[in-house]
């Protein structure tokens, strides 16, 4: 894509490192927007993505390691994209792990981190965001929700749990800053083709795909494109949790 409608916003993509928040920095930068390229683990990868954009579509980026689960750190994010940034116009809650049990065998630990890393990780940065949009009059916040929100998946009560609180806690904050310009959406992805899906074993993936009425799994730039439509177009569209999954019937 060659417009720019996102020239001169600052866009902060938690987990953004791989997967479909990598796809989502790409759409965002291509599209003009200073990115925040978020990570925990591999700096490396995220100082690369870095390189590869600013190189490719001439945008400013920043590249924050910090565990979005942890309240503290989130603010560190926040304050280091102020400073470099001086705004913050899009936020992305991306960040997202599976600890896939069944409920008879699900540990607390396997229980309490994913509800850290997928739900209190959207309370972090939406809560700490949002000061800043206020004061502009202006925000767009989008957040990775699941289909598995909304049709369950077998081993993942903890997962589904948390993508289903992510659809309520996007439907309350939207009516209680849709005052102040800023809309608050979820999307609800199908079976998309990252790292978090090449963990299921073979026969699982092929079985998944039967259910698939388009017959394949979605690529992150499929939705990295839906994404960048809600946050630079679909200016009417507030509290909303949009399905993007091949047809699956729900
Ligand atoms: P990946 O496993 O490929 O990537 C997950 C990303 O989350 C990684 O970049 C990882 O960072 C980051 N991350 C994990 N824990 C933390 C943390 N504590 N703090 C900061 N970043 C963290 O997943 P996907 O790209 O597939 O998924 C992205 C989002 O989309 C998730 O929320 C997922 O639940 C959701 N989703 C995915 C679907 C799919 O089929 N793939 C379907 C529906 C929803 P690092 O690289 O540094 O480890």
């Amino acid at each position: 894509m060659t417009d720019k409608r996102l020239e001169g916003q600052t866009a902060i993509v938690t987990g953004a490192a791989r997967g479909i928040g990598r796809a989502i920095i790409r759409e965002f930068a291509a599209s003009g927007a200073n990115v925040v390229i978020n990570h925990i683990t591999d700096t490396c990868l995220a100082k690369d993505l870095a390189e590869e954009v600013s190189n490719e579509f001439g945008v400013r980026t920043l590249v924050v390691r910090a565990n979005v689960a942890d309240y503290e750190q989130v603010t560190t994010l926040i304050q280091e994209t102020i400073r470099a940034f001086n705004r913050i116009d899009i936020l992305i809650n991306n960040a997202g792990i599976t600890r896939d049990k069944t409920i008879k065998k699900m540990t607390k630990e396997q229980w309490d981190e994913v509800i850290h890393v997928n739900l209190d990780s959207v309370f972090n940065c939406t809560r700490q965001v949002l000061p800043y949009m206020i004061e502009r009059n202006r925000g767009r916040i989008v957040s990775l929700s699941s289909f598995v929100a909304l049709a369950g998946n077998f081993g993942q009560a903890n997962y589904a749990a948390t993508k289903a609180g992510i659809i309520g806690f996007t439907k309350t904050v939207a009516l209680e800053v849709a005052r102040n310009n800023i809309t608050v959406n979820a999307i609800c992805p199908g079976f998309i083709d990252t790292d978090m899906l090449q963990n299921v074993p073979e026969e699982i993936r092929r079985s998944l795909i039967e259910r698939i009425p388009l017959g394949r799994f979605g690529k992150p730039e499929e939705v990295a494109a839906c994404i960048r439509y809600i946050v630079s177009e679909a200016d009417y569209m507030t509290g909303q949790a949009i399905s993007l999954n091949g047809g699956v019937y729900i």
